[in-house]
């Protein structure tokens, strides 16, 4: 054998080798790989309550009863009541704390008053603790007493309301994850505790959604008509274009109609079981978005775009989507000074002239809950939902009572009875869309 020829065995034995060892390195990655998503599988699936003995050592004797807790859209709100006497009270917050001592903190509104403070996060429904902004891990939600000395005392929270069921949120799909968010109150060894137990979920149950979008009106209501051109029919167009491209940010829609609906369908079944309201209510949402066309002030010539919030709301997205429409469909805010809180949002309640103690047969409406039923009824609770089935053509909302509610829009994009105004919605529709898809992706930073 030459030399060469040696050499030429000597290659092809390293070459073997080297294949060998490449295939033996694959197969330890690959198995690495496979342990890895076994393990981030079962991290959710064998999720392990927190135990309160964490946190003994922080917290007071004393515990504060919660009166009422909030999910409202995204964020988590509370309030109660301490015992507590001569406390010289520089802040009173609501912190939610790790086991590791760190904690996010939420301002309250408080009062002392004969032996008992009273605090509450409720100031706005949709601001609080931002349930999205949390990471995997176990928290408890506890009062922080800050005293003019600079002393800080924790206090555990038990629950005083008629609320005993544990709230299973899902954050906002990013990147197509979502966290699970367990929010019980516990009780062990006589301590009772507010915890949120979070895990990472790979894929929402079915049946939870990240936004509703509904199309207003729709089978024999046609809303708004001009001409050849029907409300119900522009607004459904528009929703299932919005559709698309909130799902292309990788968020998972629920449409409440899509155009299949028969005439059967008017807005007395809206609390029926495939109604509106009845499906955003079960949709586990954190946003709805209801697009319409405007009519009604028949003396407007000018026409634009309306956005209404409820009651009691930061305004931020209402301010987002009515600002990015105007310059995105280059239409204009609506001059109409109704229920205007600012240029294009609106807050209409049931305070003007409405006669809203007995307003439609329904006895004891506060004035300042949401006259619209599609931001008033899918918010339960927070947003005073009433509908109770006494008022027999309107049926009855089985969620009025919630305290887990979907944060609501109604948009009208523009004036039926404005030409320019309906023209522009026909001919940009896009427009009007990617603006609202615009909002919603840099006020919930989707992507
Ligand atoms: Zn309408």
């Amino acid at each position: 054998m030459s030399r060469g020829k040696q050499r030429k065995k000597k290659n092809k034995v390293y070459q073997k080798r080297n294949r060998m060892v490449l295939f033996a390195f694959i197969l330890v990655i690959l198995l690495v790989y496979i342990i890895i998503q076994k393990r981030e599988d079962t991290s959710y699936a064998t999720t392990t309550s927190a135990s309160i003995g964490d946190i003994i050592d922080v917290i007071e004797n004393e515990e504060a009863d919660v009166s009422t807790y909030i999910v409202y859209g995204t964020h988590l709100n509370l309030e109660g009541s301490l015992d507590i006497t001569n406390p010289e009270i520089e802040n009173a917050q609501i912190v939610a704390k790790k086991e590791s001592g760190e904690e996010v903190s939420v301002d309250t509104t408080y009062e002392y008053e004969n032996g008992k403070l009273s605090f509450s996060t409720l100031d706005k429904i949709n601001t609080g603790l931002d349930l999205e902004s949390l990471d995997v891990d176990n928290y408890y939600m506890l009062l922080k007493i800050t005293s003019s000395n600079g002393q800080t005392k924790y206090y555990s929270l038990s629950n005083d309301t008629e609320y005993t069921e544990d709230i299973d949120y899902y954050t906002l799909t990013r990147n197509n994850s979502n966290n699970k968010i367990i929010i019980s109150f516990l009780k062990q060894n006589s301590v009772s505790a507010l915890a949120l137990n979070i895990t990472k979920v790979h894929k929402l149950p079915d049946n939870v959604y990240d936004v509703v979008i509904d199309p207003g009106h729709g089978g024999n209501d046609t809303g708004a008509i001009s001409g050849k051109y029907q409300e119900d029919e522009i607004v459904l167009e528009n929703s299932l274009e919005l559709k698309k491209k909130l799902e292309s940010l990788g968020l998972k829609v629920l449409i409440t109609r899509d155009g299949t609906e028969t005439d059967e369908y008017d807005t007395y079944n809206i609390y029926d079981e495939d109604g509106r309201v009845t499906m955003a209510n079960e949709s586990g949402a954190k946003i709805l978005v209801s697009l319409h066309m405007n009519s009604n002030e028949s003396d407007l010539v000018h026409g634009g775009v309306e956005v209404y919030a409820a009651t009691n709301m930061d305004l931020s997205l209402a301010k987002s989507f009515a600002n990015n429409i105007v310059k995105e469909a280059n239409t204009s805010y609506s001059k109409m000074e109704n229920d205007k809180v600012e240029d294009g949002v609106y807050v209409r309640t049931m305070k003007v002239n409405r006669n809203s103690s007995t307003f439609k047969g329904y006895k004891g409406i506060y004035d300042e809950v949401p006259y619209l039923f599609i931001i008033r009824e899918i918010g339960g609770i927070a947003t005073g939902a009433y509908v109770n089935g006494s008022n027999a053509s309107y049926g009855e909302n089985i969620y009025r009572n919630s305290n887990v509610g979907v944060e609501g829009y109604l948009i009208e994009l523009g004036y039926m009875n404005v030409n320019s105004d309906l023209r522009n919605v026909l001919n940009k529709g896009n427009s009007y869309v990617k603006a609202i898809t615009d909002s919603i992706n840099s006020y919930y930073h989707i992507k």
